[in-house]
């Protein structure tokens, strides 16, 4: 079997870890990217492999990603994620969770987790009960922390506006018309979001009757999930998965701005590179989708002191994602480089990589 560091997703991460617990059942693997601009923030997923090399991978990219996701925050964050292995059954357990917060603490603070794919806010009061260093706990309203959703929402709906004023000179988004891929927390946030200030809508999920709901509320249209892609528009916005802006995806379109939440939208990396001889603006998805790590890493850095977490300060760090935006596409237009390219480099330079 080839060593996980002859992997190409290996970024000489700091620190990966191997966790079995024989007698919970648990195998988990937390990657450390960096610990650059401070500990390794990133979610825990818990999802069931078919190989579990593909977790090792998602270990070593998602944690990558995080580490440049935190810098580009501006947040005292390196990058790290945690990955629990699940049963083909996805058995969850409170010994597994018990087992995995004790990996953590035994980390000492390298690692501070948070919710991510199957893991729930009860799952991380769980493990809170094994260490301190968990972010995104229920806080009581007024207060940084909880769902990351609306705030992920937030910052998205901050860099569309952005994108619309810098392709197309709009300053409202008025009239707007933005297609939406995915109406679930993300997307539908954003959605609300667009609709308050008059934006055109059309609406796509693989659960239609959520996406008409929503149309419904807020007066757009819905279209099938395998056509939104394709839709006629100003702004595309996945909110849904990540490596749709492959060569079809990206043929599809028929926008002048890609703006969304999900993660690890490029399928490839020289995909970024494809969108822009489109001529079609990107938002790199790791500098627009901030909202909600900001959310909690200013909860945890003020738990730490005994304190609760400022919305001002989330409100004012999530402000910062248009300009972040702007300085990427400024730099881009003036290299000829993607704005996906641009990112890396000022991301690696905030990790001190570059
Ligand atoms: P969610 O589960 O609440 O919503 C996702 C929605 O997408 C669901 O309604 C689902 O039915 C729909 N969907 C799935 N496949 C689809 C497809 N092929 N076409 C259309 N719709 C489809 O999840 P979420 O929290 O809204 O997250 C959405 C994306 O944003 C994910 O990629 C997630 O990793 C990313 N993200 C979320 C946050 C956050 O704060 N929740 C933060 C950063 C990034």
């Amino acid at each position: 079997m080839a060593a996980f560091w002859t992997e190409p997703d290996y970024d000489d991460h700091e620190l990966v870890e191997l966790v079995r617990d024989t007698a919970s059942g648990l195998t988990a693997i937390i990657a450390v990217h960096s610990t650059h601009c401070g500990p390794g923030g990133g979610g825990v997923r818990f999802w069931h492999y078919a190989d579990p090399a593909d977790a090792m991978r998602d270990a070593l990219r998602l944690s990558r990603g995080m580490s440049y996701k935190n810098a580009m925050a501006g947040l005292p964050a390196g990058g790290a994620k945690g990955v629990i292995l699940a049963d083909p059954t996805r058995t969850k357990t409170p010994a597994m969770l018990a087992a995995f917060g004790n990996a953590i603490d035994a980390l000492g603070g390298r690692y501070v987790t948070a919710e991510d794919v199957g893991i729930s806010e009860a799952d991380m009061t769980a493990i809170s009960q094994r260490t301190r260093h968990v972010s995104g706990l229920p806080v009581p309203e007024g207060h940084a922390g909880g769902d990351p959703g609306p705030y992920t929402a937030q910052g998205i709906f901050l860099g569309i506006r952005a994108g619309v004023a810098h392709r197309l000179g709009r300053e409202s988004m008025a009239g707007v018309h933005v297609a939406i891929q995915g109406t679930g927390s993300v997307g539908g946030g954003v959605a609300r979001l667009l609709a308050a200030e008059g934006a055109l809508l059309t609406l796509a999920d693989i659960d239609h009757v959520r996406a008409a709901a929503l149309a419904d509320e807020l007066g757009g249209e819905v279209v099938a999930h395998d056509a939104i892609m394709a839709v006629p528009c100003d702004v595309f916005s996945p909110n849904a998965l990540g490596a749709i802006l492959d060569e079809s995806g990206i043929a599809a379109l028929r926008c002048a701005v890609v703006a969304g939440g999900a993660n690890n939208q490029l399928a490839r990396a020289h995909h970024g590179a494809m969108l822009a001889a489109r001529g079609i603006l990107y938002a790199p998805d790791y500098v627009i989708n901030a909202g909600g790590i900001i959310n909690v890493t200013v909860e945890y850095v003020a738990r730490q002191r005994g304190e609760h977490g400022s919305l001002e300060e989330v409100n004012r760090l999530i402000g910062e994602i248009p300009d972040r935006l702007r300085a990427i596409w400024q730099e881009s237009e003036s290299t000829c480089e993607s704005p996906d390219v641009i990112a890396d480099r000022m991301a690696r330079r905030l990790i001190g990589r570059g």
